[in-house]
């Protein structure tokens, strides 16, 4: 055998070539965890106990290596690399004894052949040290896993139970460790059922005397102490499950609100616990967490699991973040989890109910850091992916701007250079541009769009709707057919009234590079569309994707720059959250000539008024948008809504006017005709009933009508209101308030009238409304927490972002010792969580 296929050698060489030139081909490598296993299998017998030990550290490492994050990987080959030194050091397979086929024999295994020269022996001090050094990691690796370990190793989970908790999304002890109790009950404080009075809360403790339904709907039971009687009653129930639990002379704690009903007493719905095992939690004298549940799960059987759960595997939890972020000294995480689930009766009800106790605020900092150590590495590791270097200033480029009928602004210009500079690096760009409605993104894409083209490469644009699509086609089309850019619509029902040119033929274009720029919507995205040398993908309103779009359209090419562009601004925090791996550029400054859209808030029945003003408008030779909110629940009833209040403008309020209206039912070719009439001044009204297809840019409307507004969100409101005010001179929007609608509903929209900044008007939309309903899509990508509110807890997640960069600026791959818990323990939680979604 040449020495070349020596079996270690084999092992080292795919580990030496994916470590070269500090690991640059690391994150191209496909597999190479599965193919080093590969390798162990075929390992020749050992010729001594050493061999053995190495096979298993190296199985260690690379059993579950395809599935890690890059700078974990990067150890561990660093770490393998350094084992098989130590191996040939030590002669575990000597030189020829180290070829598979020579294995099958163990005398040939030996240099003479004769079997019997057992190989060089370790020396022990060397075994030892490497015991040693060990031993730490073995006990990081034990900790999580047993965390990991599934649920029904918790005794008293069988595997019906652990159905049941799956349906809470439970399958590890440690998402049952995290499963925190939704609120406390003061089992401090049991009250005689003779003193209680209507209109408190408060907790009892008595045997059912008697139980069934008392009507048709009702069904009672009718609790007593030594003091007196209270009646338990439940209006919606499952009759077998509340018999199942009312069993007479059981002794339980009820729980509820008391109220005085014909001179009786009684609680409806009260939760209710068995007392029978109470003295295991310490008798009357506790705090009793209440957890959410499921079908199938009670109170009382969660938390004996959970308690049982916490004796067994609290001990191995690991405290990975760093003490340098917590601003006061925070109680370890096993602690943390120990009191929240078991809480001290000397704790302080109310802060724990407020979840403002430090054991919550361990559990918030640990969210917001991992989750910041992810983006942040996600961030680090999409830096280091190669990709074409462009020339930032190229011919077509200058041209372009040269050519733009205005003068850009100096956000523009400076948006412009950043994008420049990271695509004239030869590492993928993964940029999102936050522009407020109206700044002018286009211009930008157009640019960003050039540089590539100007470099030979392919660029794709996909919008959320056709119409947008459509809208960019045309706009980029003008900015850029002229130069000899080649443009081309794909949309999924392609219109002969927008393009002259089949899909076809469109896919054949784009196929052989005859496409330079591709706008579209996310038929992009779908199989049959094949780039010749897609280079940039550019996607307007972020947010409407979901994070398996954008993985599809970055598979279109091979190393492919993304820019991703919102026009809804997003609160600080939030881009740090959803968006924590991009680079930010932000167009904060509105191009000259806008001036602030003139804004009033009226109740419903202010409507005429409102009317007379657009009337005035109309009169001047400009143009209106009414917009209808559509809810998903009513949608039938508003779509009606809105007809009959287009017919009615028509008929009644602006006869000497043309009223269109453009509504999700209608066919596309329909819409269009009616927005290019409404662009064309044909049409003097436009009535919309959905918002985004109102994204038309029509300079002469001054007036934005917003129906029911209080059903909008603040942002969005400023999104429409963003339609107006393009043309120069007074603009308008008046928001109209629902009739009957509460008065605080409308109260919010003041804001509206004070404020013409997006962005203060997201951080107030999301103080509001929160962050779920802020995003507004299931595809947000908002991570899901147990204890961090997006909202409140920004100062503590702006310090996890800084903290997290730091970390990594001064130890990339976590191979500190003071970092080796922290490696561990983010890798098992990304593991857990899959990878990050990466948008770019
Ligand atoms: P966005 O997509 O950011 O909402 P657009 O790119 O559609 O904004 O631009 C809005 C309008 O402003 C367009 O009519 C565009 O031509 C115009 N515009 C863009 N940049 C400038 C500028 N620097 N000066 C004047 N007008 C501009
Ligand atoms: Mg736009």
């Amino acid at each position: 055998m040449s020495g070349g296929s020596d079996w270690l050698g084999r092992l080292a060489r795919p580990l030496e070539s994916a470590s070269q030139n500090d690991f640059r081909a690391l994150p191209r490598v496909r597999d190479l965890g599965k193919a080093i296993l590969n390798i162990l299998q075929n390992a020749p017998e050992e010729t001594g106990g050493g061999a053995e030990q190495f096979r298993e550290r190296m199985a260690a490492l690379f059993g579950d290596f395809d599935t890690l994050p890059l700078p974990v990987r990067r150890d561990r080959v660093a770490r393998a690399l350094k084992l098989i030194t130590e191996a040939r050091q030590q002669n575990l397979w000597p030189e020829s004894a180290q070829s598979k086929n020579d294995s099958k024999s163990k005398e040939s295994a030996t240099p003479d052949g004769s079997g019997k020269v057992p190989p060089e022996p370790a020396p022990r001090e060397a075994e030892l040290a490497r015991k040693a050094a060990r031993a730490p990691e073995g006990d990081l690796a034990r900790a999580l896993s047993e965390l990991d370990t599934d649920v029904t190793y918790v005794k008293g989970v069988g595997p019906r139970l652990a159905q049941v908790l799956g349906k809470l999304g439970i399958e590890k002890v440690g998402d049952l460790l995290w499963h925190l109790p939704h609120r406390y009950e003061d089992r401090r404080d049991v009250r005689k059922i003779a003193e209680l009075k209507g209109g408190e809360s408060a907790v009892v403790r008595g045997k059912i005397l008697g139980a069934g339904r008392a009507g048709r709907r009702v069904y009672e039971a009718l609790l007593g102490d030594e003091t007196g009687t209270i009646s338990l009653k439940w209006f919606r129930f499952n009759e077998k499950q509340l018999r199942d639990r009312l069993e007479r002379g059981e002794e339980v704690f009820a729980t509820g609100e008391v109220k005085s009903f014909r001179g009786k007493l009684e609680m409806t719905h009260p939760e209710l616990e068995s007392a029978l095992d109470d003295e295991e939690d310490g008798g009357r004298e506790a705090i009793v967490p209440v957890y959410p549940l499921t079908e199938g799960l009670h109170n009382r059987r969660i938390r004996t699991i959970v308690g049982n759960a916490l004796d067994k595997f609290a001990p191995y939890m690991l405290d990975a973040v760093p003490n340098s972020l917590m601003g006061e000294p925070l109680p370890t995480l096993a602690d943390s989890l120990r009191e929240l689930h078991r809480p001290d009766a000397g704790n302080d009800l109310q802060r724990l109910k407020a979840q403002a106790t430090l054991y919550h605020q361990r559990l918030r900092l640990q969210e917001a850091f991992y989750l910041q150590m992810g983006l942040v590495r996600s961030k680090m590791e999409q830096a280091a992916e190669q990709a074409p270097a462009f020339d930032p200033e190229p011919e077509l480029l200058q041209k372009l701007m040269a050519a733009l009928p205005f003068k850009p602004t100096g956000a523009q210009q400076r948006v412009i250079a950043e994008i420049a500079g990271d695509l004239s690096k030869p590492r993928v760009m993964n940029r999102l541009l936050q522009g407020d409605v109206g700044s002018g993104k286009t211009v930008v894409a157009a640019a960003a769009a050039s540089i590539a083209i100007a470099g030979g490469a392919q660029v794709a644009l996909m919008a959320p709707t056709e119409i947008l699509a459509e809208q960019h086609y045309r706009s980029l089309k003008a900015l850029l057919e002229g130069l000899g850019v080649r443009v081309a619509l794909l949309t999924s029902s392609q219109k002969v009234s927008t393009t002259a040119v089949k899909p076809a033929r469109v896919l054949h274009d784009i196929s052989v590079g005859a496409a330079d720029l591709v706008v579209g919507t996310h038929a992009i995205i779908q199989d049959q569309v094949k780039f010749k040398n897609l280079a940039l993908a550019i996607i307007d309103e972020q947010h409407r994707f979901g994070v398996a779009q954008r993985a599809d359209l970055r598979d279109k090419g091979e190393h492919v720059h993304f820019l991703v562009m919102t026009a809804t601004p997003i609160p600080r925090t939030l881009t740090m959250t959803i968006y924590g791996d991009l680079a930010v550029s932000l167009l904060d400054e509105m191009p000259p000539g806008r001036t602030p859209v003139h804004t009033r808030v009226y109740p419903a029945k202010g409507r005429a008024e409102v009317w007379r003003l657009v009337e005035r408008e109309l009169a001047e030779g400009r143009q209106a948008y009414v917009v209808y909110p559509l809810v998903a629940e009513s949608e039938k009833m508003d779509l009606r809504d809105a007809i009959a209040a287009a017919e009615e403008l028509q008929n009644e309020v602006f006869k000497n006017y043309r009223v269109g209206i453009v509504h999700g039912q209608m066919k596309s070719a329909e819409k269009d005709d009616v927005l290019r009439r409404f662009r064309d001044g044909e049409v003097h009204v436009l009535v919309s009933t959905t918002v985004i297809e109102v994204g038309i840019d029509v300079p002469n409307a001054s007036v934005m009508v917003i129906e029911h507004a209080e059903r909008f969100g603040l942002s969005q409101l400023h999104q429409l209101r963003g339609r107006v005010g393009r043309g120069g001179g007074r603009s308008y929007c008046y928001l109209v308030g629902g009739a009957g609608v509460h008065a605080d509903a409308n109260a919010r929209l003041k804001v509206m009238e004070q404020v013409s900044d997006g962005f203060v008007i997201a951080e107030e939309d999301l103080r509001l409304r929160g962050p779920g309903e802020f995003m507004g899509t299931r595809q947000s990508g908002l991570p899901e927490f147990r204890t961090l509110d997006l909202v409140r807890d920004r100062a503590i997640i702006a310090r996890a972002r800084q903290a997290a960069e730091e970390i990594f600026a001064d130890d990339p791959q976590l191979q500190r010792p003071e970092h080796r818990a922290l490696s561990w323990a983010l890798t098992h939680h990304w593991k857990r969580r899959g990878r990050f979604a990466r948008v770019g």
